[in-house]
């Protein structure tokens, strides 16, 4: 008899193992299905989020920002580190230690929450029956009450500039370089393209990003993102906007790229490529003919606003499904269909995801653009407030970028805050509270902030909405 479930989880990373340790604190008994082996050849769980993703590169940001700042800010501290060294190999190690301790940490939760962690590959089949393929041993076919599709995604593939995770890499070989390239090329500004540019370029490498798109980050707030190109290009990344890639050539040890944009063509060769061209769910393998779920026309599994798909008792959330592809945002989902399964309400607020980009200074945003607010036509008002007035950043030598709020002007609601500078994945917690809350840009203005501290810039930015900012000089608008 095939043993039964009461919610199975196919997938492990931080939508499905969210999901799977919170149906075991519901007091179901609960199966998460994994099949990923790591680059120590173990089983891990954690998905691409811990294993090759936020945490992986979080890490090499940090080291690299590190090494910038004692190669380029330390003296103005007064401080002398003589000459340099880089030892990457170390810088690489430490990142491997830090993703095995989170991964090691998602396994201890599972045994202490009774959640089985069933190593291998699953398959949803029809009547919510699950075929699971161990990565040792005969395939057995499962039963569960529930079942939650988390498999999450893969970069997507260029026909341009075929990954071999050598020369020509995505983001997880990035991750790997074993010596800094001298000329690396990157396809895709967005967020990969951009944090991982950012961490070669700190130790040394020339950094080239080829953007098809003529706008840059055309998601975020426009005022946020120009300031964004002039710091990023400041720091030495070379972004090409409205190049299309046409081809590439590999040799030994580098590959040839060409591009046109609006000055013509072009052809560069880099010793290393990284594509990052956006992501698509990972549905290969994961549904049976006969598994019943739809696929909406992008080929993400069509779930409704509470990740139910289709089929009754069957549920998908994370990369898989519609959304900002983020792992907090797979979290609240796995989360919600929990507790959707046990009986409850649970609804994420889709109009509060916050997004961040780990480049330095940091971009992040929750809410609505003013480029969105405009568009739709109702009256708005804004404040942006430049860090160079905030004597924390100052003392911090952390001045650049500033903090924006987009208001409702008839009800004074906070529609968006976005934050370009240092802690803006921090600072934005506030904007996000605030449209949870549903925040008056006066309820803002009223409170007190801590002296001196980066806050006081949200602080500042709420009170230039009305022209109250006391630390920038502010001309009134003509009404
Ligand atoms: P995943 O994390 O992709 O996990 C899915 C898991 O399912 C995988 O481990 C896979 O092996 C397993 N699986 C797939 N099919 C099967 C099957 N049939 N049987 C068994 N197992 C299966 N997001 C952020 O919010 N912040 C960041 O800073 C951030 N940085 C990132 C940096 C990089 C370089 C990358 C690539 C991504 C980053 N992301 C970040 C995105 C984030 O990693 C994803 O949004 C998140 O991992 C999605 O979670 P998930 O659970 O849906 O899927
Ligand atoms: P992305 O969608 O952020 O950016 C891809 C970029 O590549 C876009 O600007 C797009 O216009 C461009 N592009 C597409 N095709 C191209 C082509 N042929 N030539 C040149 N440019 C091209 O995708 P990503 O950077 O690959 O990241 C994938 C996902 O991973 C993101 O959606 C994001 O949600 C997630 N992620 C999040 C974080 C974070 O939260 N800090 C970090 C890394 C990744």
């Amino acid at each position: 008899m095939s043993e039964k479930y009461d919610v199975i989880v196919i997938g492990g990373g931080p939508g499905g193992y969210v999901a799977a340790i919170r149906a075991a604190q519901l007091g179901y008994k609960t199966a998460c299905i994994e099949k990923r082996i790591n680059k120590q050849g173990d089983p891990a769980l954690g998905g691409t989020c811990l294993n090759v993703g936020c945490i992986p590169s979080k890490a090499l940001l940090d080291s690299s920002w590190k090494y910038h700042e004692a190669e380029e800010a330390f003296a103005d501290h007064g401080i002398g580190v003589g000459k340099l060294n880089l030892d990457l190999d170390t810088m690489l190690q430490r990142k491997d230690k830090v993703v095995l301790q989170l991964t090691g940490g998602v396994a201890q939760l599972f045994k202490a929450n009774k959640v089985d962690w069933l190593q291998g590959t699953g398959q949803l089949k029809a009547n919510k029956q699950v075929v699971f393929k161990p990565l040792e041993g005969d395939e057995q076919t499962l039963e569960a009450e529930n079942v939650v599709l988390a498999a999450g995604s893969v970069p997507i593939d260029i026909p341009v500039a075929e990954v071999d995770q050598q020369i020509i890499v995505d983001s997880t070989g990035a991750l790997e370089f074993t010596s800094v390239p001298k000329k690396l090329g990157v396809i895709g500004a967005g967020v990969i393209g951009l944090e991982l540019g950012s961490v070669w370029a700190r130790l040394g490498s020339q950094v080239t990003v080829l953007e098809a798109v003529d706008t840059f980050l055309p998601a975020v707030d426009q005022q946020i993102a120009k300031e964004a190109m002039k710091q990023f290009t400041k720091q030495g990344l070379d972004i090409h906007l409205g190049a299309r890639v046409t081809g590439s050539k590999k040799n030994k040890n580098s590959v040839r790229v060409t591009y046109t944009d609006g000055d013509g063509e072009h052809e560069e060769t880099f010793d290393r490529l990284i594509v990052a061209v956006g992501r698509r769910p990972y549905t290969e393998g994961l549904l049976s003919q006969d598994a019943g779920v739809t696929l909406d026309e992008r080929n993400f599994i069509y779930v409704d606003n509470q990740c139910r798909t289709d089929v009754p008792g069957v549920y998908a959330i994370g990369d898989l499904v519609r959304g900002p592809a983020l792992a907090h945002k797979a979290i609240e989902e796995g989360v919600m269909v929990a507790e959707v399964i046990a009986g409850e309400h649970t609804q994420v607020n889709y109009d509060a995801v916050p997004g961040v980009i780990y480049t330095h200074p940091e971009v992040a945003w929750v809410g609505k653009t003013e480029e969105e607010v405009k568009e739709s036509g109702e009256p708005y008002k804004t404040g942006a407030v430049p860090f160079a007035a905030n004597g924390r950043a100052l003392a911090a030598g952390e001045s650049a970028g500033m903090v924006k709020f987009v208001v409702d002007e008839k009800s004074d609601r906070v529609l968006g805050m976005h934050v370009l500078g240092p802690q803006a994945s921090e600072l934005v917690q506030q904007g996000v509270i605030s449209l949870e809350f549903g925040a008056s840009i006066e309820d803002l203005q009223l409170m007190v902030f801590g002296h001196p501290s980066l806050s006081e810039t949200v602080h500042e930015a709420a009170l230039a909405t009305d022209y109250k900012a006391i630390h920038v000089a502010q001309r009134r608008r003509k009404k």
